[in-house]
Formats: structure tokens, sequence, C-alpha cells
């Protein structure tokens, strides 16, 4: 079996269609997706409408259940913010309904996916250290544990004498008697100062994770959050991967 597994897509169709399109080289079975679909970029709905036809599995982001008043806005940053407001307003009744109905955790065999972490699905937590990757560990009857949140594509690993290493790496070999919590990366708003998208694939056979990146039409996505009237900050992030 291989997963195609991408997060944190953020509205920005030209990321997506990127990532889809390099996707189709990867012989994928089953894509997830591992939430905030929606914020920051110009194409809601039509990033609603991709993931919605192309992954099996979406789970909640927090700006997916801000836009939609699951989670307070409050909790976001001014430009943050007034990007879900503007989310809200431009929302169509299908894609509402569809960032409504999501769930925090997915779990199957194979793997669990949360935005943030198992502890607080539900209060979108970073798993950003050694600490909070120990309770996720904990909290964890799979192997693998796929997040997003961050923007930033690294590898939290559990050996068998429960040591917790921490990789920047674009591709492990995957031992059975370790844990693995995979940060998969942004496509729509990549953080890591490399403005590429990232996208994941896990293949259960060969036991392998890649974390791969390609490039898109960023000048497209930029000229689209400016003429949307969204803070001019949110064009010029994606431009840097910052
Ligand atoms: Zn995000």
């Amino acid at each position: 079996m291989r997963y195609g597994i991408f997060s944190d897509v953020h509205a920005n169709l030209e990321a997506l269609k990127a990532v889809l399109c390099a996707y189709k080289k990867e012989n994928i079975d089953i894509y997830l997706c591992i939430g905030d679909v929606v914020g920051y970029g110009a194409d809601p709905n039509e990033c609603v409408e991709l993931v919605k036809k192309t992954a099996m599995i979406t789970v909640a982001g927090n700006h997916d259940w801000a836009s939609v008043d699951l989670f307070p806005v409050d909790y976001f940053n001014p430009q943050a913010k007034q990007a879900i407001l503007w989310t809200k307003d431009n929302l169509s009744e299908q894609s509402r309904y569809f960032l409504e109905s999501l769930k925090p955790v997915y779990k199957n065999k194979d793997l669990i996916l949360v935005h943030g972490t198992l502890e607080n699905p539900a209060e979108f937590d970073y798993m950003l250290d050694g600490y909070t990757a120990n309770v996720t560990f904990q909290l964890m009857d799979t192997h693998l544990c796929f997040v997003g949140h961050s923007h930033i594509a690294g590898i939290f690993i559990q050996d068998q004498a429960k040591r917790i290493y921490y990789q920047e790496v674009n591709h492990l070999k995957l031992e059975d008697k370790s844990k693995y919590i995979i940060n998969v990366g942004s496509v729509g708003q990549p953080r890591d100062g490399n403005p590429s998208s990232a996208y994941c694939i896990y293949d259960t056979d060969k036991k392998e994770i890649f974390i791969k990146r390609v490039d898109y039409d960023i000048q497209t996505a930029y000229t689209k959050i400016l003429t949307a009237g969204l803070p001019k900050s949110l064009a010029e992030r994606i431009l840097v991967g910052g």
C-alpha cells in the first residue's frame, strides 16, 4: 500500500494542483489529508472541492474549524484571524458542510492522523519538542502518527529503548521496533525557508517514508491573495517559505 499524505493546503490552489500532479507519478493507493485545507489563501472552495475528491480521509485543522465556528478565532494572530473571517464570508454551503464534518483524529491499522497532538487533538497544540512528542508516543497504539500544523516537515523517532530523536530528513527506512511521529510539512504555506510545497509518501510494503518538494506557480497564488484583499504579509510569506 502506498499512502499519499499531505497537510496545510491553506486555500492555495496552485500549490495543491502541483502536489496532486507530482503524486500522479507515485502510484498512490490512498490519499489522506491532515487538515487546514483553508485559511490564508484565496481559493478555499476550490481547495475543499479538490481535497474532498482526492483524499479518502481529511482530519480537522484549526483553520478549518475556526472557519465554521467550531474553534475560537481569538486564538489566532491578527493576520490569520483576518484570513479566517474572509474565508468564513467566502465559503460555499458545500464547503462549510465539509469543514463542519471533519473529525480531529483518524486511525486505521497502519497509522494515526492528527493535525496537532494526540494529547489534545481538538486544542491544536504544536508538536515542536521531545516532551510533546513523548506524550503523543504514549497515546499511540500504532507505530506511526502523521501530523501537520507547524508547516515544517520533520520526524520524531522513539527507539526500542524509548529514546526520542528528531530528524529533518526526506527519506526514512522504518524499523519495526521504533515509533514515529511524522510532520509532513505544508502544501500551501511552507515555513522552513523553502517555498516549494511539501508532501509525503508512506510505502507500507517497503516500510519507507518520503518527504518530497515540488515547485508551483507562487506568483499566481501571491497575486490572488492580494486581489482578494487578504493581508499582504500572507502573500509575501509564501514567496520565501517563512
Ligand atoms: Zn496550518
